[in-house]
């Protein structure tokens, strides 16, 4: 195994660097090159068209022929984009001797340096540079992979980050070393902060200049106060952008290899929520109980016996498979299959406990053989299991 490399990012602004090669390779390198403001020397017996054009413009200096040591004097690096692998051992022992970096397009051996990917970012939030903004951040599930660059870059610029309780340590560890973070978790049981209290932070902090990153697990546009955040700042007339982030239904399912769609089982997907007795009044059962489709119920755990029977009162087969994902997409998902009968006595004897996703309908069923993360699905215990004794067999007649 190779030793562990030194990353380092060089100031090439006004030096001179050579590139062995005058194909696309050669060019691409070039181009590199001249954006970070390197004096690019480009050495081949012919050149691209584009590679003419910056020689004819004076951009790069064309050393015409044969690769010669002289090409290297004065550099301060070398590349070689040439498919000759004779020149490319040429300057890599040149090179060496005059103790200069060189690399070699796709040749790790002959290269002392490697040149990493350069990830461009896409839609550069806007806000996240302008001080006295709010960008309303989805953090996701909790395994920070699942954040977007966009979510990334955000949580690199903020001044100040008002965070909820269900965004995991691991994403917050990414964000700025300096920056404030407030958390404004709302807890179960307790209302640690109130809705306008988290308006006023995002309010007072912009107005006085901040880039602030208001982060929520999740997507902030599910089941995630987002629209009454977004409003609010409208309304005061607060620079506002939205990232979005990765759902728990979205991110649960695939961690646990159930796909919320599929065409011999579900044709469609609902996202609930079955935050209290009250919300769960006004939903439309006997649309929720119908076959081919998925149902994904937020906030439900401490609902799960409402649940089962509203959705068999209204027809849904008892049979009908159900999948409860804790802490999905973290190390300690643990997920939890059955049918729908067994719903609430499976959940108790397990102990599953928020943040935890509901997912019900036919797909549930495929976590069994699908599953791929952390550890196979658990399921309802025997009858028996519970504080029960384990009857003994009778001698068959
Ligand atoms: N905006 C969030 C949802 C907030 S509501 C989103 O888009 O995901 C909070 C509920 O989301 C929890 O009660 C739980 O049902 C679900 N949830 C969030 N993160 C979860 C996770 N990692 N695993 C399982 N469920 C999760």
């Amino acid at each position: 195994m190779s030793a562990p490399l030194f990353p380092f990012f060089a100031d090439l602004r006004h030096r001179p660097v050579l590139v062995v090669g005058g194909g696309a390779a050669a060019e691409r390198k070039t181009e590199a090159l001249l954006r970070s403001g390197a004096l690019p020397r480009v050495g081949a017996a012919a050149l691209t068209a584009q590679l003419t054009a910056w020689a004819q413009a004076g951009r790069i200096e064309w050393l015409a022929g044969e690769f010669q040591e002289s090409w290297l004097d004065d550099v301060w690096l070398a590349i070689a984009a040439t498919d000759d692998v004779a020149v490319s051992q040429a300057l890599n022992q040149a090179a060496e001797t005059r103790r200069l970096l060189v690399n070699v397009a796709e040749d790790a051996e002959l290269s002392s340096y490697r040149e990493p990917v350069l990830v461009e970012l896409g839609a550069v939030p806007k806000t996240a540079q302008a001080p006295g903004s709010v960008v309303l951040v989805g953090a996701g599930p909790g395994d920070p992979g699942l954040l977007t660059l966009n979510a990334l870059r955000a949580l690199n610029e903020a001044d100040v980050i008002l965070y909820d309780r269900l965004v995991s340590e691991k994403v917050l560890r990414l964000a700025r070393r300096d920056a404030i973070r407030i958390e404004v978790g709302k807890s179960a049981q307790g209302h640690s902060i109130r809705q306008e209290d988290i308006h006023a932070l995002m309010r007072d902090h912009a107005r006085a200049g901040q880039r602030v990153v208001r982060l929520k697990g999740g997507d902030p546009f599910v089941f995630g106060r987002g629209g009454e955040e977004l409003q609010f700042l409208h309304a005061h007339g607060i620079a506002y952008e939205v990232v979005p982030g990765i759902t728990a239904a979205v991110a649960c399912a695939a961690y646990a290899g159930i796909p919320l769609t599929h065409r011999d089982h579900a044709q469609s997907v609902r996202l609930i929520t079955a935050h209290c007795k009250a919300s769960l009044d006004t939903l439309d059962w006997p649309a929720l109980a119908r076959e081919r489709q998925t149902l994904a119920f937020y906030m439900g755990v401490a609902e799960l016996d409402t649940l089962r029977m509203r959705l068999t009162d209204e027809g849904c087969p008892a049979s009908t498979p159900f999948a409860l994902i804790e802490n999905g997409s973290r190390e300690e998902q643990r997920v939890v299959i059955g049918q729908l009968d067994d719903l609430p006595h499976t959940a108790r004897h397990h102990g599953v406990h928020s943040p935890a996703l509901l997912i019900v309908g036919e797909v549930a069923a495929l976590a069994e053989t699908l599953h791929w993360f952390g550890h196979a699905p658990l399921r309802a215990p025997s009858p028996y299991s519970d504080n029960l004794p384990v009857p003994t067999l009778s001698r068959a007649a």
